[in-house]
C-alpha cells in the first residue's frame, strides 16, 4: 500500500488528497502544512473578507471526513530523495512512497527604506487579510504599490469601505498581462471609483515615527498615508527543495501528467508547478490561478497512485476571475501572450464584452467582462491555439447572449 505524502495543505494539496481517496486509495496520506490552519481558499482574502461581507470561517475549504494525517503548523525544510523522506522544521522525517509538492508561493517582500514601519502590509495568508482588514477599519488613506490583480482587488475593497486609495505601478497600466488596450479600461474603472491611480511610478521609500505616515514615490512626489499594501507579486516556496536535485525553472518542472521531470515518484501541483500548456506550444508554464491549482491537485492525487505510463495529462486551458467594483473580469488561456486584442462581442451599453487575445493569426486567450455565460463556449475553443478567423466564422453561426453585432470578421 503506497504512502502518499503531500507538502502544502492548501487548495492543490487538499484536492490531491480528496482525489486519491475518491480513486480508492486505502494507504496512508500525510498532509504537511506550514500554516496552522486546515485548508482555506484565498480569493476572498482580497475581496469579501476584506470588505467584511464574509467572515474567516467562510473561507474554509470543505474537508469533511477526509482520512489523512495532518501535520499542520510544521514546514518541510528539506527533501532526501535517496532516503525517500521529507525533512520537517521540527527535526522529524516523514517517509513517502509518492510525494506531491503543493507549496505554492508567498508575497514578494520589499526591503526599501521604511519597510519595517508599522502599517505596512503584504497579502497572501489569512493572518495577512485579518491584519489588513483591521487596518482598513481605521485607515484614512491606503497606498497600494502594485496594480496587479491583488492590488486592484484591494483598491476596490478599500473604496467600498470608504478608504481613500492611491494605487501606483511602475507599469503603464493596471493588470499588465491584459495589455495596454484593456489597461486603459481598467484604469478608467479605478479612477471612476475615486482611486488616485498613478502609473509609471514606483515606491522610493516610506517614512514615519513608528508607523508609516508618508511615502516617497519615484517621481519625487509624497503621499500622506496611514497604511500601505505592497502588492508586488509572489515568490515560490521552493526553498525547502534546494539540494534535492529536482529540476526548478524556478518553479518545479513537470511533464503534462504533473510528474516532475526529475523523479517519477514526485509530482507537483498548483502555483508551485510549471506544467506544459498546449496553448503555449507545450512550454512549461506556472499558472497562478485558483482553478488550475484545483485541477492540478485533483489530477496529481489520481496520477500519484498510478505507474508513470498510465498517468493522464492536464490539458484544460487556464482560467482566472477577478471581482472589482461589482465587475466580474474573467480570462481564459494565456492573455499575456497576446500581440493584440480584438473585441468579439459587446453589449449595447458596453458594460459586458468578450475580447480575443491574439498572437499572429491565433486566438490564445479570451477576456470577458460580466459575460460569464459566454465563457464555456470559448473555453471549448481554446484547448489549442486556433486561427481567430475560424473562431469568428463559428461565432457568426451562434446566437450570442450579449445582444450586439460581432466585430467585423
Ligand atoms: C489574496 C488572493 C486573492 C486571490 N484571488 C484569486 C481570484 O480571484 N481568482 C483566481 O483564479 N485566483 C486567485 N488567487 C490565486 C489562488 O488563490 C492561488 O492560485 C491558489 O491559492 C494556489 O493554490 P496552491 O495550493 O497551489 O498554493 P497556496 O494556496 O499558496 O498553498 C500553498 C500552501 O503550502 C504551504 N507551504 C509553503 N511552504 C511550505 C513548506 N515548506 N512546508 C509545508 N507547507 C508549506 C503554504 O503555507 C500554503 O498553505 C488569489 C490569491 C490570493 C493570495
Amino acid at each position: 500500500m503506497l504512502r502518499l505524502v503531500i507538502v502544502g495543505a492548501s487548495l492543490a494539496g487538499l484536492r490531491a488528497a480528496q482525489a486519491a481517496r475518491a480513486a480508492g486509495h486505502e494507504g496512508e496520506i500525510v498532509m504537511i502544512g506550514r500554516e496552522p490552519h486546515l485548508p482555506y481558499t484565498r480569493p476572498p482574502l482580497s475581496k469579501e473578507l476584506l470588505q467584511g461581507t464574509q467572515e474567516i470561517e467562510d473561507s474554509a475549504l470543505q474537508v469533511g471526513e477526509l482520512d489523512v494525517q495532518w501535520r499542520l503548523g510544521t514546514a518541510a525544510s528539506g527533501l532526501d530523495r535517496a532516503g525517500r523522506h521529507v525533512l520537517l522544521a521540527d527535526g522529524s522525517e516523514v517517509r513517502y512512497d509518492r510525494l506531491i509538492v503543493a507549496t505554492g508561493c508567498r508575497a514578494r517582500s520589499w526591503d526599501g527604506p521604511g519597510s519595517e514601519l508599522g502599517g505596512v502590509h503584504t497579502l497572501r495568508d489569512l493572518e495577512d487579510a485579518v491584519a489588513l482588514r483591521a487596518a482598513l477599519a481605521s485607515a484614512q488613506h491606503l497606498l497600494i504599490v502594485g496594480a496587479g490583480f491583488i492590488g486592484c482587488e484591494v483598491a476596490a475593497s478599500a473604496r467600498a469601505l470608504g478608504v481613500d486609495v492611491t494605487l501606483v505601478d511602475i507599469a503603464s497600466h493596471p493588470l499588465l498581462p491584459f495589455g495596454p488596450q484593456l489597461g486603459e479600461r481598467w484604469a478608467r474603472m479605478h479612477r471612476d471609483h475615486g482611486v488616485d491611480l498613478r502609473v509609471g511610478v514606483g515606491l522610493a521609500g516610506l517614512g514615519g515615527a513608528q508607523r508609516v505616515e508618508h511615502a516617497e514615490l519615484t517621481d519625487g512626489s509624497t503621499v500622506v498615508v496611514d497604511a500601505v499594501l505592497l502588492a508586488l507579486g509572489s515568490v515560490l516556496n521552493t526553498d525547502w527543495l534546494a539540494g534535492s536535485g529536482l529540476e526548478l525553472n524556478p518553479a518545479v518542472v513537470c511533464d503534462s501528467t504533473l510528474t516532475t521531470t526529475s523523479d517519477p515518484d514526485i509530482l507537483a501541483a498548483g502555483d508551485v508547478a510549471a506544467v506544459p500548456v498546449p496553448l503555449a506550444g507545450g512550454a512549461a508554464l506556472r499558472i497562478e490561478h485558483w482553478t488550475s491549482a484545483a485541477e492540478h491537485g485533483q489530477l496529481a492525487g489520481r496520477n500519484a497512485l498510478l505507474d508513470p505510463a498510465e498517468r493522464v495529462s492536464h490539458t484544460t486551458p487556464p482560467y482566472f476571475w477577478s471581482d472589482q467594483y461589482g465587475v466580474k473580469i474573467q480570462a481564459l488561456g494565456l492573455p499575456a501572450l497576446a500581440e493584440r486584442i480584438e473585441l468579439l462581442e459587446q453589449s449595447p451599453e458596453d458594460d459586458r464584452f468578450i475580447a480575443a487575445c491574439v498572437a499572429g493569426e491565433n486566438m490564445v486567450g479570451i477576456v470577458g467582462v460580466n459575460a460569464a455565460r459566454r465563457l464555456p463556449w470559448y473555453r471549448r475553443q481554446l484547448t489549442h491555439p486556433r486561427p481567430l478567423a475560424e473562431v469568428k466564422l463559428q461565432l457568426t453561426d451562434e446566437a450570442t447572449t450579449l445582444g450586439a453585432p460581432l466585430a467585423a470578421a
